[in-house]
């Protein structure tokens, strides 16, 4: 019987994950597809219902419909609620299991390009407090990291994830990074400043310990000025697209059973495909 997976968005068609998972599922010679397909808002009740029929063995999630299909699902992992967006599900015996992936794609990402990055890390910098950096602190605090300080254009969207997720965060505006960069190890661009050519003007990256790691997890350009910069200093760096890669992973395991791996191979062919 072919298992049958899928992404749903709106639009879709911009959406890597195909790609990723039709490279894995040749790879494993696996009878099993993995669709994008445009659900409108007004649609997802009814999709629901297909996933309760036993169609799919379950999907991945992505915009506009993160956050909505929460009320949908019969279960939802407590770190999902925390993260406040699902972006993968599982569908057993009918029922429809919503979790995120986001935090492990981010942690899968920094053990492959920096292994041992979270021993003994005191405190990390997190730069943004959108809706991506809320799985970043999860992720941070899942690996014990003892202090991590938020940096935001709006102080009080920082203010608010800090009071939100539970863990040792502090909430700064980017003029804190000065103070706070000496002793930080980790540096996560998790805004979308780098997208587009975009950059930070005021960071100064030479005030970091000298073995510090700067990441971002934007990945168009998949060097973007930050990470550009962190290079020309001499720092370690991990670029964005490897989360892309590695959150994929476990919904690929749920569904068809074999833990795939992050190539080089799969990386170039996402590569081929983000235009630079
Ligand atoms: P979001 O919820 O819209 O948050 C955007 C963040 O960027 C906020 O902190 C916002 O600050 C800040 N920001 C936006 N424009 C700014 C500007 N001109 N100056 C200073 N700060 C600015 O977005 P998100 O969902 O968290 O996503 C953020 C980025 O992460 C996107 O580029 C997305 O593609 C990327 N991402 C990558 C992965 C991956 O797998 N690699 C996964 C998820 C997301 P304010 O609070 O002040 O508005």
């Amino acid at each position: 019987m072919t298992i049958k997976a899928f992404v749903i968005g709106h639009p879709i068609n911009h959406s890597r994950s195909p790609l990723i998972h039709g490279t894995w599922l040749a790879e494993h010679g696996i009878e099993g597809s993995y669709e994008a397909i445009d659900v409108a808002p007004a649609e997802l009740p009814a999709f629901f219902a297909r996933l309760r029929s036993g169609e799919f063995a379950g999907g991945n999630v992505t915009i506009p419909h993160k956050e909505a299909v929460f009320a949908l699902c019969d279960s939802v992992d407590p770190l999902a609620k925390i993260i406040g967006a699902v972006n993968t599900l599982v569908v057993t015996d009918g029922t429809v299991h919503g979790t995120n992936t986001d935090y492990l794609g981010f942690l899968g990402n920094l053990d492959a390009g920096a292994p041992g990055w979270s021993d003994s890390l005191d405190a990390a910098i997190v730069l943004g407090a959108g809706g991506a950096a809320r799985a970043i602190l999860v992720a941070l605090s899942s690996r014990g990291v003892k202090q991590v300080h938020i940096l935001n254009r709006t102080l009080a969207n920082a203010a608010q994830l800090a009071a939100d997720i539970e863990g040792p965060f502090s909430a700064n505006g980017y003029e804190a990074f000065a103070e706070l960069a000496p002793k930080a190890g980790l540096v996560v661009n998790t805004s979308s400043i780098g997208m587009h050519g975009t950059r930070f003007d005021t960071l100064d990256l030479a005030l970091l310990p000298s073995n510090g790691l700067v990441t971002d997890i934007v990945y168009i350009p998949q060097v973007t000025p930050l990470l550009a910069d962190a290079k020309a200093l001499g720092l370690r760096t991990v670029d964005g697209l490897g989360m892309l890669l590695h959150q994929a992973v476990p919904g690929f395991e749920a569904w068809f059973g074999i833990r795939p791996t992050v190539t080089p191979d799969l990386r170039a062919r996402i590569e081929a495909t983000l235009g630079h």
